[in-house]
């Protein structure tokens, strides 16, 4: 198998390639590429050293498989040039997630979608989305949902390696008493929340909050479910969290989501309030399952429950949901 990486400077770029070593993935070759400042910068993967190529036409010929991490712009530029050639790409941007023909991956929950799609492009969903439907789907095998409240509580890496760069940085000007610099986040994220993650649109919700609602609703395929989101950036480095609020249609026991939680792959239960145990983002940072903890019945309605479920975007929202796709095709 041949395989391209586009974005392999970035924090899911650098991630792929930790959990293709990790995951045993086998490969024949492997050809790198960034933007322009990183051509001819070497790459060190099992103790060889690749150079990083041009993105173009002719330097992705060949491939049987290119992951896209650099961005929707780039995805729209190359992913259909690479899959024209006769590529299969799987893209993380939100390039094509939307798209009806192509297919909108989570494997734990929708592989079915995949194996009996043409498509060539697959599309790897929103880390929130990913994270937030991993704690939903289990809990759809004993009740139909009415809606879904989140906030997400979002980590810095979120933006990729410029946004660790600047809590870091402003962490330090802030004991160095020099005012911040907003570049990647235009607030200040050192001891401070952000509640807007992307654009605003017209319904006054973020490009963030919006993809949490048609993505999920593509995924689990039912566009009748309600939701409704508030995506918070906030000073964590890694991982996210997500409390959620869901409506079932009828009764629902805490014990019975408990069981349904531990029998299905991809998540952990932390959940026991008398020993103080519950999952921070910490906790699920470089791990590949999500955690979820504090599910409890909400007394303010029937048929109600809360949770809070932590994952790392990095692997599960981004770079091991992508592997898992890969992994997917092969047995495909
Ligand atoms: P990042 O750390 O900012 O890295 C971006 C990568 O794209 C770098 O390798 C960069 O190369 C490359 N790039 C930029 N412009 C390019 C161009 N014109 N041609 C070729 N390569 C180019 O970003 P990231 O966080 O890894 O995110 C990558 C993708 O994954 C994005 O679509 C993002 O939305 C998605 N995603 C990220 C996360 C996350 O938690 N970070 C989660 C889910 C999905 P240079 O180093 O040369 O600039």
């Amino acid at each position: 198998m041949k395989i391209g990486i586009v974005g392999i400077t970035g924090a899911v770029g650098q991630e792929l390639l930790e959990l293709m070593k990790e995951r045993k993935f086998s490969y024949s070759e492997i050809r790198l590429f960034a933007s322009n400042k990183s051509i001819g910068k070497k790459i060190k993967f099992k103790s060889k050293l690749y150079k990083i190529i041009r993105l173009n036409k002719k330097n992705l010929e060949g491939l049987d498989l290119v992951f896209f991490v650099a961005g929707s712009t780039v995805s729209k530029k190359f992913a259909t040039i690479a899959s024209n050639n006769g590529s299969y790409v799987i893209d993380n941007s939100s390039a094509f997630r939307l798209n009806k023909n192509i297919p909108l991956i989570i494997p734990e929950i929708n592989s079915n979608t995949l194996l009996s799609s043409n498509s060539k492009i697959i599309a790897n969903p929103n880390c929130t989305t990913i994270i937030s439907l991993m704690g939903i789907k289990p809990l759809l095998n004993l009740q139909k949902i009415k809606r879904v409240v989140a906030t997400s509580f979002q980590s810095v890496s979120g933006a990729g390696n410029n946004g660790m760069n600047e809590l870091l940085e402003n962490t330090k000007r802030f004991f160095n008493n020099k005012k911040s610099l907003n570049k990647v986040f235009n607030k200040n994220i050192t001891f401070n929340v952000i509640p807007k993650i992307g654009s605003f649109k017209l319904n006054g919700y973020t490009e963030e909050e919006m993809k949490f609602n048609n993505e999920s609703r593509k995924i689990l395929d039912d566009k009748n479910i309600l939701l409704s989101a508030t995506t918070v950036r906030v000073p964590v480095l890694r991982s996210h969290s997500i409390s959620l609020n869901i409506e079932f249609k009828g009764n629902i026991e805490i014990n019975k989501i408990k069981k349904e939680i531990i029998k299905f792959p991809g998540i952990d239960l932390i959940d026991n309030p008398k020993k103080n145990q519950f999952p921070t983002p910490i906790d699920s940072s470089n791990r590949d399952n999500c955690i979820i903890g504090r599910i409890r019945k909400d007394y303010s309605k029937r048929n109600c429950i809360s949770a809070w479920i932590v994952g790392d975007q990095i692997r599960k929202g981004a770079a091991l949901n992508a592997i898992q796709i890969a992994e997917l095709l092969v047995r495909k």
